[in-house]
């Protein structure tokens, strides 16, 4: 893979100095003249057409590298740094392994989705785990069929409930005295967020006509009647009750799609956000309990969890909580 980039100093808002070429093969990455072995780069972020490069050589100190990428597309990339560097890492680490009893607990999973590797070695085995990468909720138990469009569901970015969330493109048109322009900006929404979202930027376009074609189009996505089947019918209505403070309501709804889904460990995490703003930390520490026995390497499950436990002074399985 062959791209041009420049660097970003950490001192320097923008991108300064001349374009470089870099390539990325199966186990290195040449930025200019200096090259890195894939094994030691540790995380990859992305922002816009930036790359955030985290990289700990072993026998010095780490050290992150930005870069701007020009010519291909930036995700194309990190997403073959991601699936490299993590393939290399898991084969390092087992080859760290000494006693056969260790070598018996090393546990690595290809995410379906997104052919990153992903090492359960440090959790017990559940039937789903989380992929770090595109933050999906793969079933990984063998004799468990997984939900139809797995992958598709997921956390959202501006609710933070696991649900279905699709693209969605804000655009303002803005007229200053003196100045003029458009502002837009990228996301992924569920469709609760959509609706907010169309409604609010309709009424910042409300004055001009450019502004309002796209809000009208944005509003038609978030109100589409789609085919609400598969086992997760009917989550985006509990969400929709939760969004509303009905929580009630909400919690009847995951009740019920719990009873379709045999591993679900974010229709868990959402029930136990809905208890926990209802303040009733005990049964939503137990649903959150759920979440982490269908898939124990659910951050999200595990950092409210945390604060049911903190909240209601259960000091003893803070601690083991914790310790994990
Ligand atoms: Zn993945
Ligand atoms: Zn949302």
């Amino acid at each position: 893979m062959r791209f041009r980039f420049r660097l970003v100093r950490a001192s320097e808002e923008a991108p300064s100095g001349r374009r470089h070429n870099g390539t990325a093969d199966e186990k290195s990455l040449q930025l200019g003249s200096e090259s890195w072995d894939l094994v030691d780069l540790a995380a990859v972020e992305q922002d816009g057409a930036r790359l955030l490069l985290l990289l700990q050589p072993s026998q010095q100190p780490p050290l992150t590298i930005t870069i701007s990428i020009s010519k291909i597309d930036p995700s194309d990339l990190k997403h073959h740094l991601d699936v490299q560097r993590t393939r290399l890492r898991a084969e390092h680490a087992r080859a760290q392994l000494t006693t056969p009893q260790e070598r018996a607990r090393f546990r690595q999973i290809v995410c379906p989705a997104c052919d990153v590797t992903v090492d359960l070695t440090p959790f017990p085995e559940t039937p789903q785990m989380l992929c770090p990468c595109c933050e999906t909720l793969v079933t990984i138990q063998s004799n468990v069929v997984p939900p139809e469009n797995e992958a598709d569901f997921r956390l959202c970015e501006t609710c933070g409930m696991f649900s279905r969330p699709r693209h969605f493109r804000s655009f303002y048109f803005y007229y200053l005295v003196v100045h003029s322009g458009i502002h837009t900006h990228r996301s992924k929404r569920c469709r609760g967020c959509m609706r907010s979202a169309s409604w609010k930027m309709l009424a910042g376009n409300f004055f001009f006509v450019i502004g309002v074609i796209p809000a009208l189009i944005q509003l038609t996505r978030a109100y589409r009647k789609e085919r609400d089947a598969g086992v997760y019918r009917g989550l985006e209505s509990a969400n929709q009750w939760a969004r509303r403070g009905k929580l009630t309501k909400a919690i009847e709804g995951y009740h019920e799609i719990l009873q379709r889904v045999p591993c679900a460990a974010g229709i868990y995490y959402n029930l136990g956000m809905a208890l926990y703003k209802q303040h009733d930390l005990a049964h939503a520490a137990s649903v959150l309990e759920l979440a982490l026995n269908d898939c124990a390497n659910y951050t999200p499950a595990c950092q409210l969890l945390e604060q049911c436990y903190r909240q209601s002074g259960d000091v003893e399985k803070l601690e083991t909580l914790q310790s994990h």
